[in-house]
């Protein structure tokens, strides 16, 4: 069987891995940090001096139903039921009211009629307001051909959207979906989020949450099942070309080569890299010494912090804050403080609890930013040259910089090894719209 060489062990070059290990192929993947997951990961942070470290997800990380090439990916690992879906949404107001969002009984796209129709954090033109934009998202999707070139915020102001309907509805799925402001993302993916997760199929928008850290998913049992696949940790890539990787010094030669590597660390191996921008998220974690919340996830209305994840019966919390450009020139202590001021807004055990410990990881490489006119700038597998192919989540995969856009991009290179394998295998799933 031919022999494929990967760099890179995130999301991308491992689904690239998997599949082509499944389908037989001899792989080597080669990662320069100690672990795979690469931005979806996790990592023990010392705690206090006396305490065992804690391992935990540089960020809470989820998916959505319709990640149908992600879960494809965890099934292949044999990891599937390690994510746990959420069927509600909650949204909380300053002072603490719930607004639950829910699919009923009808049938797509109006399944969520009812829960919407009860949400008190809207008001009636604001809902009616969101109705029509909804009906138009369905009709202009595919018919509008300048959805990459304008912005959503764009689209929304065209269909007279209400301010409360863009920052409580719009702003808040979107923002924390694309990891762009609305302002500066381009409409096609706020149509596809929208689409996909909330219209096409009843059951699209449930929520996935791996219930263990994101690390112990990719653990070193699951690779067993996947035939010849050998991983490399602690391996950098040093230069990628037709001839092989260089690697310690030393080639590595084999039939071909998956670059799924970050894109600005293309030009470090010698290849061309896109000009895309980056865009940031930070991640909060907040130890708490008692029960803040029962909920199991909420996104906060209003306020900096968009989302709260509940990741240990209340006590410790997970926030995050996609395009986070506003924190990322503060201090730590300062973006902690914002966060216990903001959480205090909606759960109010927050203003007699001791914060026991609490740790800010700051990304600001997150994600490319998904800016209009940036689809044209994201290339496809294939490079010019016959055996050197790339993925990762940067690449011409169909979806945004999501997880599902990264395993969709492996699926892809895999495919095009395949292909100039002279094979026909198919990994890549259709998506469910
Ligand atoms: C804070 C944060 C929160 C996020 N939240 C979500 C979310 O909730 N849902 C979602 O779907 N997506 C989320 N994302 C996006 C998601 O994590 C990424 O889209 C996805 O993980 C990217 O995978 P990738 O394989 O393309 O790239 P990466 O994960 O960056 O993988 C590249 C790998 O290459 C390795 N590498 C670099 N240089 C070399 C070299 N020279 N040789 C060998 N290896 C090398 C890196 O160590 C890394 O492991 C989030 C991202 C961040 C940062």
């Amino acid at each position: 069987m031919p022999k494929v060489l990967i760099a890179g062990g995130g999301l991308a070059g491992m689904a690239a891995a998997a599949a082509l290990g499944g389908a037989g192929f001899e792989v080597e993947l080669f990662e320069a940090r100690p672990f795979l997951g690469g931005r979806a990961t996790s990592y023990p942070v010392p705690a206090s001096p006396d305490e065992e470290p804690e391992t935990i997800d540089n960020c809470q990380h989820i998916l959505l139903r319709c990640c149908v090439n992600l879960l494809n990916f965890y099934e292949r690992l044999g990891i599937r039921d390690r994510i746990q879906f959420h069927k509600e949404f909650y949204f909380i107001e300053p002072g603490g009211r719930i607004s639950t969002f829910r699919r009923g009984r009808l049938p797509a796209p109006l399944h969520f009629t009812g829960s919407f129709l009860r949400m008190h954090c809207l008001g009636r033109a604001d809902k009616l307001g969101i109705a029509r934009a909804l009906a138009a998202l369905r009709r202009e999707r595919k018919r509008r051909a300048d959805l990459d070139r304008i912005s959503m915020l764009d689209w929304l102001l065209q269909k007279r959207q209400t301010p409360r309907a863009i920052d409580r509805f719009w702003r808040q799925v979107l923002v924390s979906a694309g990891n762009e402001d609305l302002d500066r993302m381009a409409a096609r993916h706020g149509f596809q989020v929208f689409w996909l997760g909330f219209l096409s199929r009843a059951d699209s928008y449930e929520m996935g949450v791996p219930s263990v850290p994101l690390g112990d998913l990719y653990g070193s049992e699951a690779w067993r099942r996947l035939g010849k696949v050998q991983l490399h940790l602690r391996c950098g890539v040093e230069r990628i070309g037709p001839d092989g990787f260089s690697v310690g010094g030393g080639l590595r030669t084999a039939d071909a080569y998956i670059c799924a590597l970050p894109f600005e660390r293309l030009e470090g191996v010698g290849l061309e890299a896109p000009r895309l921008d980056h865009s940031p998220i930070t991640g909060i974690h907040i130890w708490f010494d008692r029960e803040i919340t029962t909920l199991p996830h909420a996104t906060l209305l209003d306020r900096t912090i968009q989302w709260m994840f509940n990741k240990q019966g209340g006590r410790y919390l997970q926030l995050v804050v996609s395009a986070s450009r506003d924190l990322t020139r503060l201090s730590r202590n300062e973006i902690i403080d914002i966060a216990i001021g903001d959480l205090r807004l909606y759960f109010p055990r927050v203003k007699d609890a001791q914060v026991v410990k609490a740790h800010v990881v700051k990304e600001q490489r997150a994600t490319f930013a998904a800016a209009p006119e940036t689809e044209a700038l994201r290339p496809e597998p294939e490079t010019g040259m016959r055996n050197v192919f790339l993925a990762g989540d940067w690449t011409r995969s169909g979806w945004p910089a999501t997880m599902e856009g990264a395993v969709r991009s492996g699926y892809r290179a895999a495919e095009a090894v395949a292909r100039a394998a002279g094979r026909t295998e198919r990994f890549l799933i259709a998506d469910l719209g």
